[in-house]
């Protein structure tokens, strides 16, 4: 250890007690942040994502600099998404399972993918009352969808985040999306499992899912399984089930499984919690956990090349200026999209 990271007598390195009183006074620097939050301080974690989330180049610059040194700590998680219709139970479920958690000794970041917040202002995981015990956890912590105007933007920040938590010591990443849009497909993309919250109905389940969902998921729990509703959750089981049998195996070689929960009464979430241990010691014996892993970083790398060519192209004032007049043209009915579209395409590099 440096001379100066040696502890005082009081047992407090002096360097993160300099670090400290810094960020209270919102002055720490890159490194400071950086060894506050390699501690599990969590204002400098919440300091580190407020980074990562704003659009100012300055703080973006900080923000890639904090991630850089935060990957060699990362990636020691296990990463679960959750998604499921607005109701579903998707808060009681991740309080439920994040208690759970916590009581093994676990420490759990839940975050959200929801690309409307910037839009609605209702941003899931808004509220913190959704989730009373586990917000107030000191092994818990929980993190608001980011704002952003595309899914890509949105998608590449929570990437981000989840570096920066698991640097922190989160060794559970739980990642929720309301399955807008494409938000389904980007959060499968960041995760280890994938599980789909479901409720019963008349034996209507499979109608309106959409298709790529249930070839996503990992698992399928049929929440709200309590009172009257228990014969009609294992009616739903049953439909699943079959259903799943129709779809090719999945390369990780799991079968995807079908369970219910009650996460209000607190039953079937430790059977939950069993069922993605046993996945993740399945595909650790083969090298699809790691390899899945890296092949979601050449998608993110890929993506967030997409969305920069995207914003570059779309920021461009010529660009700009050309789009408005095509979009005129075209509601006029006086051009065709296509050749719009090829027009604003070639008025780029000529
Ligand atoms: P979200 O929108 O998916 O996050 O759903 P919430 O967790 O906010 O739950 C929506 C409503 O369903 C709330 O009134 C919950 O109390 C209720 N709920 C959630 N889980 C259960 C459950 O297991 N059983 C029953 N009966 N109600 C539940």
């Amino acid at each position: 250890m440096k001379s100066s990271n040696k502890s005082n007598h009081k047992g407090i390195n002096p360097r993160l007690l300099s670090g400290q009183k810094d960020l209270k006074k919102n002055n720490a620097s890159t490194s400071q942040l950086f060894d506050l939050l390699k501690e599990g301080n969590i204002t400098a974690l919440s300091k580190a994502i407020t980074l990562v989330e704003s659009t100012n180049p300055k703080h973006q610059e900080q923000a890639q600099v904090l991630i850089q040194k935060c990957l060699p700590h990362s990636g020691n998680s296990v990463r679960i998404g959750i998604t499921g219709v607005p109701g579903v139970g998707k808060s009681t479920f991740i309080e439920a399972l994040g208690m759970q958690l916590i009581q093994e000794q676990k420490r759990v970041a839940v975050l959200a993918v929801d690309p409307t917040s910037s839009i609605s202002k209702g941003s899931i995981l808004g509220d913190k009352t959704r989730m009373e015990n586990l917000s107030l956890h000191p092994y818990a912590f929980i993190r608001p969808s980011a704002s952003g105007d595309t899914l890509g933007g949105v998608a590449q920040k929570t990437r981000e985040v989840i570096i920066l938590c698991e640097a922190a010591g989160f060794d559970t990443i739980i990642v929720e999306t309301v399955g807008v849009g494409q938000s389904e497909t980007a959060v499968h993309a960041m995760v280890d499992f994938f599980l789909l919250l479901k409720l019963a109905g008349a034996g209507d389940e499979l109608q309106g899912i959409k298709r790529g969902i249930i070839e996503m998921a990992d698992a399928i729990v049929i929440n709200k399984a309590d009172g009257d509703n228990k014969k009609a959750a294992r009616m739903a089981v049953n439909a699943f089930a079959k259903a799943l049998h129709l779809y090719p195996p999945k390369e990780s070689d799991w079968t995807p499984k079908v369970h219910t929960c009650s996460a209000l009464e607190n039953e079937g979430i430790v059977e939950v919690w069993e069922l993605i241990q046993s996945y993740t010691q399945e595909v650790q014996k083969t090298d699809y956990f790691t390899r899945k892993r890296q092949e979601q970083q050449s998608f993110w790398f890929l993506q967030t090349v997409d969305e920069h060519i995207k914003r570059a192209f779309y920021d461009t004032p010529e660009i700009k200026e050309k789009l408005e007049l095509l979009l005129k043209k075209i509601s006029e009915n006086t051009i065709s999209p296509f050749a719009a579209a090829r027009q604003l395409l070639g008025s780029k590099s000529s």
